[in-house]
């Protein structure tokens, strides 16, 4: 089976290796389990249905809450000379009947469907007396009603399992990752004991970036001038903010869509077919946009407002990188935007139950935007996973090479002045008391005869009320829930007051490094890509995703032999297309006068022309790690590169963590290793300056972080 099943991805996706979690749920399924698969977006669960589904004698039947994206899947698989189709409401009855009948012929493996169709009696009747070995239920999380997908036709699957003739398995795939919602799934859909499999969130090819106090705008026009050429997403919190940002990208002459909820249908599937063929680079939208959309090259998610929940946000920052590339998710906080979500949650909820649980998780959204912590780290942890380690160096957190400050009595100040205040106030009116405003209510409750009035003069109101955010994200204070939260001390802040705790935080910039390695052969194989998707019709990421062409400029193949071994090439795209793309490939050699000695998967072809001159193209990060591995040390690197050393030491240390080789280990000088590990051990390995403080001067921060990637990794 093991093998059937790796050729199968091999012959027609053209993938060498599963996924995470992937061989492990079509087993499940293969071996005919029920089987629920929780895998994040972008992890690739559609293979985990269509490899079983090719696998499996008869038909799988793919239940789909989304029309606008069958057809694109089915255009895919054909394209790989799979046999699948779909019915939905786009179709006539006569096409309908059509493919029914060619259904009764055994021409489909798969058929997807939308789950309304569950309520025709007459398809019902097609289903009972046909052969069908899988059910696979997308998008399972629509079934709960604690979702924002509910689709009351999903818990109609379960009244028709037991119509079918057989009882076919049962697989359902989420990226929802909610307590509540999971049990839902697992008791709505009619499962019979299935295997769960759970991967991991986290998605290694993200980048995650909080943003603090820029012009939005300002921010946003910066950020794609970088980026002309390169798909992205635009999320707002309403239409009119949508509409406003788009219709500024137009006249900026940005190739742009719109979409949201007001829109009609037909300018809603312009909007998203537009984008899907990269006829326009970005899209602006409202959440509206967006769950099943599966276009894999999305280079960046940038959040306007900061949304609801996390659950939201990781899924909509989660479209970005489907192809595994690297991508960036870019939240821009503002704190206007709380006030935004406090006032839907009031509007739109009633139950005081959910109102409390929604406060609830709008305030841990509002603690990952102030916190000073490893963000992916925060994310995992919200999402239950444990062990998580503490630098991902891939957060704007992480990057942030900003030293930790000393701030114990600061805090203790500001812990003192709410305790005298009984724990009754909001953050705005603990800091005007502090800050010694002279502001009507502070005198009404005649807050300015407590003896911590006016004694912090060297912060604004803003930043006490910052600090104090910052204070509740680290768990020294909490607020509230409500609209007018209180702040309230915790015991951690009560250690802090009795002097048993020190508080440290990082004095925050913000700072991007960007760069992409790229070649001129990638424009022209993109072009080549856009001729096919236009003759033919079909999205270009279909005919092939921007990983296989990037590889192919990195790899250079030469032959059709060279060309399959080109992850995303397959054998029936090779028919059709190889010959195109090896034609200009061999043109560019040519022209470029490369010679390729030996082609080996294992190492991308050297563009002659491309070393040197093109520095700046490359990752900053990767021309320290080359330097380093040409056997300059970091003092050199530092003097050449004009770089503070904090900065070369987080380039090495980035290198590492992405897998470069590196020995990290290298970094721990042999005679304070035992030290160190020990002061980890004693303090904990959350914040570094500790640490530091507690170990000889010329112990430096790369060691220290180094000695706590090799102590989490055990
Ligand atoms: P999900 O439904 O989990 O959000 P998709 O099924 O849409 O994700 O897959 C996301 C992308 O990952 C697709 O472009 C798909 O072709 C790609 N993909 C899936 N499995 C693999 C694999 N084993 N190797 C490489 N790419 C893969
Ligand atoms: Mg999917
Ligand atoms: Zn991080």
């Amino acid at each position: 089976m093991q093998s059937q099943i790796k050729s199968i991805l091999k012959k027609y996706f053209g993938y060498e290796e599963f996924r995470e979690g992937q061989k492990e749920v079509i087993e499940s399924i293969v071996k005919g389990q029920d089987t629920l698969a929780i895998m994040p977006t972008g992890a690739g669960k559609s293979l985990c249905y269509q490899v079983p589904a090719l696998a499996l004698e008869g038909v799988t039947i793919v239940i789909s809450p989304l029309i606008s994206l069958m057809k694109d899947q089915v255009d895919a698989l054909n394209n790989m000379e799979i046999k699948a189709t779909y019915i939905n409401s786009t179709l006539s009855n006569s096409e309908i009947q059509e493919i029914i009948c060619n259904a009764k012929n055994q021409e489909y493996k798969l058929i997807y469907v939308a789950p309304e169709r569950l309520d025709s009696s007459e398809f019902v009747e097609f289903l009972r007396k046909t052969n069908i070995s899988l059910l696979a239920i997308d998008e399972a999380h629509c079934v709960s009603q604690w979702g924002h997908d509910f689709r009351p036709s999903y818990k109609r699957i379960n009244r028709v399992i037991p119509k079918l003739g057989k009882r076919p398995i049962i697989a359902a795939f989420t990226a929802t990752a909610t307590k509540e919602v999971r049990s839902d799934i697992q008791n709505l859909l009619g499962f019979n004991r299935p295997n769960v499999y759970v991967t991991g969130f986290d998605r290694k090819n993200l980048s995650f970036y909080v943003i603090h106090g820029e012009n939005k705008r300002d921010f946003i026009f910066s950020y794609l001038e970088d980026k002309r050429g390169e798909t992205g997403i635009i999320y707002t919190a309403t239409r009119r903010e949508a509409e406003s940002l788009y219709n500024k990208l137009r006249e900026k002459g940005y190739k742009a869509s719109l979409y949201h909820g007001g829109l009609n249908e037909q300018e809603r599937t312009q909007a998203q077919e537009d984008f899907s063929y990269d006829y326009t680079d970005v899209i602006v939208a409202t959440n509206a946009f967006g769950m099943g959309i599966d276009k894999s090259n999305v280079r960046y998610v940038i959040h306007h407002n900061m949304p609801k929940n996390l659950e939201s946000y990781y899924q909509e920052a989660g479209r970005a990188g489907r192809d595994g590339e690297p991508s960036e998710c870019i939240l821009l906080f503002n704190p206007q935007d709380i006030q935004t979500q406090k006032y839907l949650i009031d509007e739109t909820i009633s139950s005081p139950e959910r109102k409390s649980n929604e406060y609830k998780k709008l305030q841990e959204m509002i603690d990952y935007c102030h916190s000073s912590q490893c963000l992916r780290k925060y994310i995992l942890e919200y999402f239950g996973e444990q062990n998580v380690s503490d630098f991902c160096g891939n957060c704007s957190n992480c990057i942030d090479d900003t030293e930790l400050k000393e701030i114990t009595e600061l805090a203790q100040k500001i812990f003192s002045c709410i305790y005298r205040m009984r724990e009754r106030f909001g953050t705005l009116m603990v800091a005007e008391v502090l800050r010694g405003s002279k502001n009507r209510k502070v005198l009404d409750f005649q807050l300015d005869k407590l003896s911590t009035y006016g004694i912090v003069k060297e912060y604004t109101i803003k930043e006490i009320q910052n600090i104090i955010n910052r204070l509740v994200a680290d768990g020294y204070l909490k607020l509230t829930e409500g609209r007018f939260p209180v702040v309230k001390l915790r015991e951690k802040s009560l250690a802090v007051l009795k002097g048993q705790e020190q508080v440290w935080m990082k004095i925050r910039v913000n700072k991007k490094e960007k760069a992409q390695t790229a070649n001129d052969l990638l424009p022209a194989l993109k072009k080549i890509r856009k001729e096919i998707s236009q003759r033919e019709n079909i999205p270009p990421y279909i005919i092939f995703p921007d990983t296989t062409l990037r590889e192919m400029s990195e790899y250079l193949p030469q032959n059709e032999e060279q060309l399959l071994a080109i992850k995303g090439v397959g054998e029936s795209k090779l028919r059709k297309y190889g010959k195109l793309f090896l034609d200009a490939i061999q043109k560019y050699t040519e022209e470029k006068d490369i010679i390729i000695e030996e082609f080996q998967h294992e190492q991308p072809a050297v563009h002659k022309e491309e070393i040197g001159e093109k520095e700046e193209k490359i990752k900053s990060h990767i021309v320290s790690f080359n330097m380093y591995k040409d056997g300059k040390t970091i003092e050199e690197i530092i003097k050449e590169r004009n770089l503070k050393r904090t900065t070369v030491e987080n380039h090495l240390f980035q290198c590492a963590l992405e897998g470069l080789d590196l020995n990290i280990e290298q970094f721990i000088p042999q005679e304070h290793k035992k030290d160190i590990f020990a002061a980890i051990e004693e303090i904990g390995a959350e914040k570094l300056k500790p640490i530091k403080e507690a170990l000889p001067e010329e112990v430096s921060y790369l060691a220290i972080k180094a000695a706590i990637y090799m102590y989490n990794k055990g």
